[in-house]
């Protein structure tokens, strides 16, 4: 079994990527891929230790990008994983990303104000991280562990979401700059839980099929989000535009109590073939044959 979608204590999960690691090999996973918001840190953190794990640890990250919405008036966010399997990021890459990180910053001093100025009695020294790596899950657990919301997801219905942020949102990069910016760095673009994509039906393949021009790779067909009919509705787009399948559970620990390592919602449990089909691609592409 294999999870390629987790995420540790450097963006917004709960377990250390040492924890991550220990609980990947007391599943028995072959292979993990830590996808960070944005950041190699909790790779990086890792990478020395998993050899004595015995786990084949992938570098990973979850980019956040945007595609503006025609139906709704607006840009909506859009995730895309990168994986890079032959080689580690190149400097270029992390250096792109701590420009990511300033404009996080920047909305998250806005955002502190904007929920100060609503009377909620928050600020930086109830965060577990500095300002610059904080999500809005982070937010919903202050706001949650203050007795402002009962629970996450009315912390986002009555002040994170993207409708309550109004115009406070992140300046994010367009979805096709990052496919681009991960394919310069080497690394294999994949579009993460497409049932996520704020379109639908023609406007979904058309939507896959540009960004297929642009150089994206693979769809992650297999995420705890996906019932039956949406993996097999996502295979069949791989197949109708030649790109790969990716999956994972989407791992956040305790900040996504439900979701579990490797297995997801229960539904998962990913065959190492789905890995080597990647490496197979990246392999083709780097050598000077292809
Ligand atoms: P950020 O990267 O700081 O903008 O935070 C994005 C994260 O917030 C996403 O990865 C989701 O986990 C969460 N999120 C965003 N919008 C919602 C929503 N409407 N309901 C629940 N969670 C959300
Ligand atoms: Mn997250
Ligand atoms: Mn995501
Ligand atoms: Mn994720």
């Amino acid at each position: 079994m294999i999870d390629l979608h987790t995420h540790t204590t450097f963006s917004d999960g709960t377990s250390t990527p040492e924890a991550l690691l220990q609980e990947a090999r007391s599943i028995g996973l072959r292979a993990l891929a830590i996808t960070d918001h944005d950041t190699f840190s909790g790779f990086d953190a890792v990478l020395p230790l998993a050899p004595q794990h015995g786990i084949e640890l992938i570098c990973g990250l979850e980019l956040s990008t945007q595609v503006y919405v025609e139906q709704i008036g607006r840009s909506s966010q859009v995730h895309l994983l990168g994986y890079f399997l032959g080689q580690l990021p190149p400097p270029h890459f992390r250096e792109w990303l701590t420009t990511i990180s300033s404009l996080r910053y920047a909305r998250n001093l806005k955002l502190m104000a904007h929920l100060q100025a609503k009377n909620l009695a928050i600020d930086w020294p109830d965060f577990p991280l500095p300002p610059q790596t904080l999500s809005r899950t982070h937010f919903a657990n202050v706001l949650l562990a203050k007795g402002y919301v009962p629970d996450r997801q009315r912390a986002f219905d009555l002040y994170l979401s993207d409708e309550m942020l109004g115009g406070i949102e992140r300046k994010l990069p367009s979805v096709a700059e990052g496919i681009e910016r991960i394919c310069g760095a080497g690394g294999l673009p994949s579009l993460a839980h497409p049932v996520r994509l704020p379109f639908h039906h023609l406007a979904l393949r058309s939507f896959i099929q540009e960004m297929t021009g642009c150089g994206l790779r693979a769809l992650e067909v297999y995420h705890s989000d996906h019932k039956p009919e949406d993996t097999n509705k996502f295979l069949q787009l791989t197949a109708d535009f030649g790109l790969l399948a990716t999956g994972g559970s989407d791992y956040h620990g305790q900040n996504k109590p439900d979701i579990m390592l490797g297995k997801g919602r229960g539904n998962l449990c990913l065959a190492y073939t789905l890995l080597e089909a990647m490496k197979e691609s990246v392999k083709d592409r780097h050598s000077p044959f292809s």
